[in-house]
């Protein structure tokens, strides 16, 4: 079954149509389905994260809007032409996928010149480019002595050549350390903005979490969610933590949870009680109010929401138990 998100969180349900929609998008090769019966909206104007476990069928899906794979059944549409056509939409996107084959010999200002001039987009843009990928100071250093992370750089500047309505990122902080990582994370979420969309593809559920407001949940080839970060994450239950300043107040701060219907369990020195989500908040203040009224005082009252991991985790354990 398919967990659908609803529009929410900043999202504009009047907001125009869909930058990505697939209909029984699915891709076989041989018996079996790399990508099966997928039905995707990707709204506009979102930063969307595509996640999923190795051979899910990201990267198939992702060649399938790119026009890279041809699907073996299904339709769909990205920035509302048809993918069956997507030289007619290829030129408004960009994408950062496979790793790009840049020439080693020239530079990366000149590769950037070069792959302009292929795509018939205005070469007066790279320096402004060069800039937001933060590159501008080795530009003219051959490509062969780039790092990794400039590699990665330059990728996402030959990505984003002729401002592209939709931006296409295949694990981009794939073999950059984790400082690099990080600036790469910081700069695509920089990226997104009300007119560009963009889909990133990763493993690493943190830097989903961190950059993304939309997301898309693979798993067999199959969408196991589809709507806001916020809305998958939350679930329905969240965990209150309630530390008493005195640890032999314990025992009277148990008792108050069971007058409130929650039950209550020991944690070093502090209780640990399992809420409805939607509550926390509420039940949280009645507790801190309650056991201030009866002399207790409260040094720690935490509302522990789930993360993007623990959530994805469930959901995966769930979609195969
Ligand atoms: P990863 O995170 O490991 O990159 P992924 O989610 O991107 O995985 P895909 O690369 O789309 O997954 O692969 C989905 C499934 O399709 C896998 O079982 C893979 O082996 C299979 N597959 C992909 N491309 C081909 C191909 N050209 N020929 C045969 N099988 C393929």
């Amino acid at each position: 079954m398919v967990a659908q998100g609803t529009l929410q969180d900043g999202m504009d349900s009047s907001a125009s149509s869909p930058a990505v929609r697939t209909e029984g998008l699915s891709k076989r090769y041989g018996r079996r389905a790399a990508v099966d019966g997928l039905d995707l909206e990707i709204p506009a104007g979102t930063v969307t994260g595509l996640i999923g476990p190795n051979g899910a069928g990201k990267t198939t899906t992702l060649g399938m809007l790119l026009g890279l794979v041809r699907p073996s059944s299904g339709t769909g549409t990205v920035l509302g032409m048809p993918i069956e056509r997507p030289a007619r939409y290829l030129s408004r996107v960009g994408a950062l996928i496979d790793g790009p084959a840049f020439y080693r010999a020239l530079s990366g200002y000149e590769n950037l010149v070069a792959l302009a001039h292929a795509g018939n987009h205005d070469a007066a843009q790279i320096p402004g480019l060069l800039e937001t990928v933060g590159l501008s100071g080795r530009a003219h250093d051959a490509y062969r002595v780039y790092s990794m992370g400039m590699k990665q750089r330059l990728a996402l500047a030959a990505a984003l050549l002729g401002d592209p309505a939709l931006v296409i990122l295949d694990e981009p902080t794939n073999g950059l350390d984790p400082a690099g990582a990080r600036e790469m994370r910081d700069l695509i979420g920089s990226l997104g903005r009300a007119e560009r969309t963009i889909i990133i593809s990763s493993h690493l559920l943190p830097e989903i979490e961190s950059i993304c407001s939309w997301l898309v949940a693979l798993d067999h080839g199959r969408a196991l969610y589809q709507g806001p970060v916020n809305g998958f994450q939350t679930g329905s239950s969240a965990m209150l933590l309630i530390a008493p300043e005195a640890a032999e107040d314990l025992p009277l701060l148990e008792d108050l949870l069971l007058e409130m219907g929650l039950r209550g369990h020991v944690r070093g020195d502090a209780l640990e009680a399992e809420v409805p989500a939607e509550q926390a908040r509420s039940l949280a203040a009645e507790i801190n109010r309650t056991a201030m009224a009866r002399g207790c005082v409260l040094v720690e009252l935490q509302i522990r929401r789930r993360t993007l991991e623990e959530a994805y985790l469930e959901l995966v354990a769930g979609a195969s138990g």
